[in-house]
């Protein structure tokens, strides 16, 4: 099929974009990478009267230091993070994640805000970024606001982005060097969206034990009582939180789901 008709824009400045959309009431739409926009025009899932470029806008470009975070612009393709654009521990981290995302073409145009905020369960920005406790920076009609990762999506496709609001940088922080981190994916071949995530982030310098269970078909599901996995692997806590996430006991996505926490674990750098 081919997308119902729509009107482009270029805005030339995240402003621009902003009035954009908050004057197409709900018919507008932001374009970054198109690597899942396009497929969902195509199929006619969404027939938007507008679409609003923002791979150029200079705002979404480019990755700063703050402090001990790293400022990812939103426009950043997977490519780039891949080929090292993040200094520091943290970028060597999300260069593996993005080496792991589809294949290069893909990472080629695709973005991590545009990834973000389309929000598939499975993908694996929204699942690294609730992990890591990113903090996302959206604009809006309204100003400025920051979302933290884990609390972006809301279920399936969905987050809690206003239509009128775009992502526009990913603040990161940085791993400190006694931090320990692991992200393991579960997909039957090499860049395939995951069937079940597990991630840790140890890091006893910011007090930070965090788990997290993800492609769950919803939004990602942190681990209430993650602490209980900073010497070992507790299998029962494991298993308890993979129900905690929604998978019954003894299904197998609940299985996979208990083996992406225990790989992941077992993956845990030092
Ligand atoms: P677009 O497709 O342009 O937009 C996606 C959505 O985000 C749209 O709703 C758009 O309006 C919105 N949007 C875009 N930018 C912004 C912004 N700055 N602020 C607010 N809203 C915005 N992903 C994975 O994580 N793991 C995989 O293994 C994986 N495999 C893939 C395999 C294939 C074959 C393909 C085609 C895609 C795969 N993807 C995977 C998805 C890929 O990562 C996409 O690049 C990503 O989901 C969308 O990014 P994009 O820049 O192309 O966004």
């Amino acid at each position: 099929m081919k997308p119902a008709r729509f009107d482009y824009a270029k805005p030339r400045s995240l402003e621009e974009a902003v009035q954009l959309l908050a004057a197409g009431n709900g018919e507008a739409k932001l374009l970054a990478g198109g690597q899942s926009l396009t497929p969902v025009l195509n199929f006619r899932l969404a027939q938007p009267a507008l679409l609003v470029d923002v791979r150029g806008l200079a705002e979404l470009q480019g990755v700063t230091e703050a402090g001990d975070t790293v400022l990812i612009g939103a426009a950043t393709t997977h490519a780039a993070i891949e080929d090292g654009a993040v200094p520091g521990r943290i970028g060597a981290v999300l260069s593996k994640v993005a080496r792991g995302i589809a294949y290069r073409a893909v990472r080629n145009r695709g973005t991590i805000g545009g990834s973000l905020a389309h929000a598939d369960p499975a993908a694996d920005w929204l699942n690294v970024m609730a992990a890591l406790d990113a903090e996302i920076v959206v604009r809006g009609r309204l100003g400025q606001r920051v979302v933290r990762g884990a609390a972006l999506s809301v279920g399936p496709l969905s987050t809690v982005l206003a239509d009128d609001e775009v992502i526009v940088r990913i603040g990161v922080p940085q791993l400190d060097r006694g931090a320990r981190w692991s992200y393991w994916k579960f997909n039957r071949k090499p860049g395939e969206f995951a069937e079940a995530i597990g991630a840790f982030v140890f890091d006893p310098a910011r007090s930070v034990a965090r788990g997290l269970v993800g492609a769950t078909g919803g939004a990602p599901a942190p681990i209430a009582d993650a602490g209980a996995f900073t010497q070992r692997f507790d299998e029962a806590a494991a298993g308890a939180a993979v129900a905690a996430a929604g998978f019954a006991r003894g299904s197998y996505e609940h299985q996979i789901h208990v083996v992406a926490l225990r790989r992941a674990h077992q993956a845990l750098d030092a």
